[in-house]
């Protein structure tokens, strides 16, 4: 058996190889967020099976990302590297080590600038608010991203690590990063890194970010360097106090397609379910199958999502995106107390 592994490991190639090392520990830095999350909760009494996890793992983990890297590595990136031939070479020389760094590093700086563009576009928003549509946030919601703001950051992200000469398996290394960082970043954790929260982000200041509170919409934009947020202003970390309500503050679609759609179109689901019946067929079949499954096996609800009362009023503060605020809130009181000490 291990004689087995061993040829079929020295049968690969470098990619391959440095492959055959991140997917392992890709699965152990799951196993030990999940520990953790069950150890350290951030928000006590979140099930493993939350709202959206199906969501999130078969439509946004598995089947969109295995179509966009077709896409971005296929389509988009092999295509710009022929053009460009060995035309670079600028990191080509460098320790494997560096040429990480340097593109983690410089990545990241731009995914700050552009997450935060996001916040502040009513067209790029509409790429970004799915990433902010879960009311439960833990280990898996980071996979939750709109297929364009992914074709847009991963070409960004790998274009220049294949255009700029770097050895290949950065390729990978980069990638377990990104996925292990993303999910440590969400994970429903109960950190308190103390001042390393300066540079190194976590679950302190990004779990915020994913809040429905006024004070961050539009702050803690950093994925995997908080500097940037601490640096550029917008940097939000209130001491030894929780969010109280979470996702969007109006209403979103749950289902893969009709996020995408309603990127597109805004459309009011229980108005469009009376109008068409393709609406009906699609969308109230699969209703009311995973709504009949849920009532006999109740851990399958999970597939279906549910709403989560968060018990906090609506705010009235200008929302990401410019999106207006729904009308009924507009005449109460202006400045409201967000959220209290939990
Ligand atoms: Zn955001
Ligand atoms: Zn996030």
């Amino acid at each position: 058996m291990l004689e087995t592994l061993s040829n079929f490991y020295h049968g690969l190639n470098a990619v391959g190889r440095t492959t055959a090392i991140t997917t392992p520990l890709l699965l152990l830095a799951v196993a030990v967020l999940l520990v953790l999350e069950r150890k350290y909760p951030y928000r006590k009494g979140l099930p493993f099976f939350r709202e959206g996890l199906f969501l999130d793992l078969f439509w946004y983990t598995l089947v969109q990302s295995y179509f966009l890297q077709i896409l971005i590595f296929g389509f988009i990136i092999a295509p710009l590297a022929r053009h460009f031939g060995a035309q670079f070479h600028w990191v080509s020389d460098w320790p494997v080590a560096a040429q990480v760094g340097f593109f983690v590093v410089t990545h990241d700086f731009y995914i700050y600038w552009f997450h935060r563009f996001q916040h502040n576009s009513a067209f790029f928003w509409r790429t970004h608010e799915a990433h902010h549509s879960g009311k439960q946030v833990d280990w898996l919601a980071g996979s939750r991203s709109h297929a364009v703001e992914i074709i847009i950051n991963q070409t960004i992200e790998f274009a220049p690590i294949i255009l700029l000469g770097a050895n290949p398996i950065v390729v990978p290394i980069k990638a377990l990063i990104d996925a292990v960082w993303g999910m440590y970043i969400h994970a429903n954790v109960d950190v308190h890194s103390g001042k390393l929260q300066y540079v190194i982000n976590g679950p302190e200041m990004h779990l915020w970010h994913h809040a429905d509170h006024e004070e961050v919409y539009f702050a803690n934009f950093s994925t995997k360097f908080a500097v940037w947020d601490w640096l550029f202003g917008t940097a939000y970390l209130p001491e030894g106090r929780k969010p109280v309500r979470w996702g969007l503050p109006y209403a979103f679609p749950k289902d893969y397609f009709l996020q995408h759609a309603f990127s597109v179109r805004r459309f009011d689901e229980a108005a469009l379910a009376e109008r068409s019946a393709w609406f009906r067929g699609y969308h109230g079949v699969r209703f009311r199958l995973l709504g009949w499954l849920g009532r006999r096996v109740p851990a399958a609800r999970a597939l279906q999502g549910w709403d989560v009362p968060d018990g906090a009023p609506e705010t009235v503060a200008r929302r990401p995106g410019n999106n207006p605020a729904p009308v009924a809130v507009t005449s109460a009181e202006p400045s409201r107390p967000v959220a209290t000490p939990s």
